[in-house]
């Protein structure tokens, strides 16, 4: 076994996260010597890839799952709101940077305005999203958020929604600061710039098996096709989305000890019928149903490909035990652990809702999804619409006290030493790689990441500082990315 090729740091996974924890490493430590392992045949391919995700700029402008309604009809408390909004200025600002770096290309290549619109129907939701929009009407990261009962109004901001509408007492909130991002053009260059800076990138190798060395390095056995081959790494990152469980368990590192994914299919239907897409500019989110999955919720997106436009709906949410959408069926059962099993069977038991609704949802035909569809699109034809399977979502099972927890959000684990660190989770997702991978970093270099916070404050100005506490701040930074990047301001 030769271990002849050593590195400083080898990124497991070709997607937006080993994209971005590359690119900060190779920014504040230009001579790391880094290695990228990606098992299929080119970069961003899973979840990253523009079909593959909504491609929204989650900044809870407009997902009402970031801001439930109060229990006594006060008004809806806008804290993870503004958490979420905070983090995705942070990734607004990276990519800014990036841009004027000439790391990132023209921003219209990943990103656009799309204003974001939120619309509910029937009395409870109509009151909800009224009390949720005079909470963040004055928060600085909301600016300029609007509210409307009326339907005249509802349809200047988007006709499909309103167009063979029968009448029904609606409403929506709309803002033009949302945008619509292609993380997998974001992660493509982004791999192409660590290309060009001496960062070895391998496509079609998988690693199968990490094992540590006594001084705190790792070996990473890859295999390929008809290959296996060894390599050295004093630090790993598992950014390998719904297979990190997986690496981080043959890691073995005590900290995974416990943790399971709940995995989550989707699929979407899209059309890119240009009458239909040139009335809709905007992504609208509604309510969900009992049980869905938040971000599982259907939604209407304007979607914008290699300078395409399409319209989004979905995603639809199912049961599938893969991990990834190239992953295996045998991904779930062999997850499971002595250690796990419980955190499992309990999140099976007190989420019969959530299960319910898979399997509903799973079972739906087409038809049945384009039913969906209308109560957005009242007017939908079948045959204007695709359906095509989207990325899995591997949501994190966190051990807990009464067994298990279903999370939704992201979960970093790192062992002890920091030599390794994995990606659990889904959500926010993409939106929110730059604020995950700073914090990988102060888990993986917690000697170092003091020192680094100057350089990383030359790329994300407000680092440290909350923008939602001083509107002059909140403000001024909108606007400066928002002109780089070519956003509204
Ligand atoms: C249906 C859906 C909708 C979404 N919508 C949004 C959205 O609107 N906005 C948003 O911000 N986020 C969204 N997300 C979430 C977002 O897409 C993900 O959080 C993000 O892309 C995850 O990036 P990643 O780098 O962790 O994983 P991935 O992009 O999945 O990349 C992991 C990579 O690791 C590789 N890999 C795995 N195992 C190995 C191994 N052993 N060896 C080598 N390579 C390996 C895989 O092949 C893959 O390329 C959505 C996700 C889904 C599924």
């Amino acid at each position: 076994m030769s271990n002849s090729e050593h590195y400083d740091l080898a990124l497991v996974g070709g997607g937006i996260m080993s994209a971005t924890l590359g690119v900060l490493i190779k920014l504040v430590n230009p001579k790391a010597k880094i290695v990228l392992f990606e098992r299929l045949d080119k970069v961003a391919l899973e979840s990253s890839n523009p079909w593959n995700n909504a491609g929204t700029g989650h900044a809870a402008l407009c997902e009402l799952n970031y801001m439930p309604d109060s229990k006594d009809g006060s008004l809806p408390d806008p804290t993870k709101a503004i958490d979420i909004n905070e983090q995705f200025q942070v990734s607004r600002q990276f990519w800014a940077s990036l841009v004027e770096q000439g790391i990132l290309s023209a921003p219209e290549t990943f990103i656009r305005t799309v204003p974001h619109m939120t619309f509910v129907r029937g009395e409870k939701d109509v009151d909800y999203l009224s009390r949720r929009f005079e909470s963040l009407k004055a928060q600085p990261l909301f600016a300029g958020i609007q509210f409307s009962k009326d339907p005249k109004q509802i349809s200047k901001w988007s006709p499909l929604i309103i167009e063979g509408r029968a009448e029904e007492t609606i409403a929506a909130t709309f803002i033009d600061q949302g945008t619509d991002v292609d993380y997998g053009a974001i992660t493509q260059q982004m791999i192409d710039w660590l290309a060009k800076k001496s960062v070895k990138i391998e496509t079609g190798v998988e690693v199968k098996n990490l094992y540590q060395y006594q001084d705190g390095s790792w070996q990473l056995s890859l295999g390929g096709e008809n290959y296996q081959r060894f390599v050295r790494a004093d630090k790993v990152f598992v950014g390998a989305g719904g297979w990190a469980l997986k690496l981080l368990q043959r890691a073995g590192i005590p900290e995974i000890d416990g943790y399971g994914t709940f995995p989550v299919s989707g699929h979407f239907l899209r059309t890119d019928n240009p009458e239909i897409v040139a009335k809709h500019q905007a992504k609208v989110y509604s309510q969900a149903q009992v049980g869905a999955p938040p971000m599982s919720v259907p939604h209407l997106d304007t979607r914008v490909v290699d300078g395409k436009t399409s319209l989004l709906f979905g995603p639809f949410a199912g049961l599938n035990p893969k991990f990834l959408k190239f992953g295996s069926i045998l991904d779930l059962p062999l997850s499971l652990r002595p250690k796990n099993l419980i955190p499992y069977l309990s999140v099976a038991l007190k989420n019969f809702d959530l299960v319910t609704y898979l399997i509903k949802e799973v079972t739906k035909s087409r038809n049945q999804k384009i039913e969906g569809l209308r109560e957005f699109v009242p007017g939908a034809k079948a045959e204007d619409w695709v359906l095509y399977e989207a990325g899995q979502r591997a949501q994190v099972i966190k051990p807990s006290k009464g067994g298990g927890t279903l999370q939704f959000g992201t979960e970093v684990i790192a062992a002890e030493d920091g030599s390794i660190a994995g990606l659990l989770g889904a959500s926010p997702g993409a939106s929110v790689a730059v604020s995950v991978m700073l914090d990988v970093i102060e888990r993986m270099y917690p000697q170092q990441s003091a020192s680094w916070l100057s350089t990383l404050k030359n790329t994300i100005p407000s680092l440290g500082r909350k923008l939602n506490s001083d509107s002059k701040l909140a403000k001024k930074t909108l606007t400066d990315t928002a002109r780089v990047l070519k956003l509204k301001a």
